[in-house]
């Protein structure tokens, strides 16, 4: 994978398990950028919060 922004090859990753799945923060350390996904697919930050809420 590489970072949707920067194209950068380079990208930290951090799993973490939730009850309705395994969620993968993706950070960018050349532009900062940051996504999630959610079994390894693209999901909103806003749902990711909503789920750590409800969990
Ligand atoms: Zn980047």
């Amino acid at each position: 994978m590489r970072c949707p922004h920067c194209h950068a090859a380079v990208l930290v990753e951090i799993g973490v398990t939730l009850a309705n799945g395994q969620f993968t923060m993706h950070s960018c350390p050349s532009c900062e950028a940051r996504w999630w996904d959610l079994n390894g697919e693209a999901v909103e930050l806003a749902r990711v919060l909503t789920t750590v809420k409800a969990a």
